[in-house]
């Protein structure tokens, strides 16, 4: 094995070398607990309260709507239960099918707590439409939850639309930016939502932190009761260094957007000419508003675990469908959803190149492929 290739930065990326400088003062040296009264616990303090100012800034908000949480999984559960648990009735809350798990299953655990909830289907080219979705606005409908980008298919959804159409019925607006932050320019005021979801593994940070905004004056419950932090919504001893780290990293990567976007765009650009040169087949899936690098491929000659494997032998890291299906070989909910047919989905896989991906690594990538496809 002489080249090996990471395209599966959608499932987690390389901490940042900003991200690691920024945090190793917190791991390494005499610190104190953010929430400690004593003067060493100044340092840790402040650290805390310096990337809360960072994160707001990099994405349009004000300091006290960003709440830390271990990750996205947590922000999108609270985000959803939260709202949901500040009703005093159970009421109904409205998705799309294309959904990370951790949305959906925050939804199926509210139903079977007596709320209604609502899965809008996308279309073919995996957008989830707002005229679709004020279908299925009720009186009761309080939340309307849709991702920012997809993190299987990288397509853009209509947010802005979508959250002034649930504004118009009176429902609040959740979006999980965990495929999005860091990728595209997010600003939460221009984009018109109550809450978002973001976790630093996907943009540089280290894994186990993310955050929830929270737009000032939502109402919300807080999931973890206890200690006072994130001023009483969040109780928890902070994680400092790794706090430290994602602001370090989101600062980062909003300073380098436009040069990281053209990079992944070149990128993927020489890898499906060389598939054409090569004579591989292959179908893109989704539509042409996509995050640049991520690409859901089907490869219709192959089943996608084979290639994966394949590829695994010949040193190169792809997912088939979302790693956090935990593995499973079952056709992905999203590929579902778009309506591709069963054995299209069933041989398709999920590259996402990185901005610390090269021009080397798409010549490796493309011969391991022709060695694969070629009799
Ligand atoms: N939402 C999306 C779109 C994701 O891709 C992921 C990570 N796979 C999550 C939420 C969950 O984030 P975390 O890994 O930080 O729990």
């Amino acid at each position: 094995m002489s080249h090996l290739v990471y395209a599966d930065h959608a499932a987690t990326t390389q901490l940042d070398k900003e991200a690691l400088e920024a945090m190793m003062p917190y791991l390494t040296q005499p610190y104190g607990n953010p929430s400690a009264a004593h003067s060493m616990a100044q340092a840790a303090k402040e650290a805390v309260k310096q990337a809360r100012r960072t994160i707001a800034s990099c994405i349009g908000a004000e300091p006290e709507e960003i709440h830390f949480t271990c990750g996205g999984t947590e922000a999108n559960n609270w985000a959803i239960k939260g709202v949901a648990f500040a009703e005093d009735t159970p009421a109904a809350i409205a998705t799309s099918a294309i959904e990370h798990r951790s949305v959906l299953a925050s939804c199926a655990a509210l139903q079977r707590r007596g709320f209604s909830t609502t899965y809008i289907p996308a279309t073919a080219e995996g957008i989830v439409s707002p005229a679709v979705m004020e279908e299925q606005m009720l009186p009761t409908t309080k939340l309307v939850s849709v991702m920012l980008a997809n993190n299987e298919l990288g397509t853009v959804q209509p947010i802005s639309a979508l959250a002034e159409m649930a504004h118009r019925h009176g429902a609040l607006f959740h979006t999980d930016a965990v495929a999005a932050i860091g990728h595209m320019p997010l600003d939460v005021k221009a984009l018109g939502v109550d809450l978002l979801s973001a976790s630093a593994h996907k943009f540089g940070g280290p894994q186990g932190v993310g955050f929830l905004y929270v737009k000032r004056g939502t109402p919300i419950t807080p999931l973890f009761d206890g200690g006072g932090q994130e001023n009483g919504l969040r109780a928890g001893t902070e994680n400092v260094a790794a706090i430290v780290g994602m602001a370090a990293a989101l600062q980062n990567r909003t300073a380098h957007m436009a040069a990281h976007r053209s990079h992944l765009a070149h990128l993927t650009t020489l890898f499906l000419d060389g598939l054409q040169a090569a004579g591989i087949t292959y179908l893109h899936n989704g539509g042409n508003d996509r995050l640049p690098g991520l690409l859901s491929l089907a490869f219709p000659t192959i089943e996608a675990e084979t290639l994966l494997h394949r590829l695994d032998l010949l040193g190169i890291a792809v997912s088939a469908g979302a790693a956090c299906n935990g593995g499973a070989t079952t056709v992905s909910h999203v590929l579902q959803s778009i309506g591709l047919p069963e054995e299209i989905a069933a041989s398709t896989i999920r590259i996402s190149f990185g901005v610390t991906n090269t021009e080397e690594d798409i010549e490796a990538f493309l011969s391991a492929l022709q060695r694969i496809f070629t009799p």
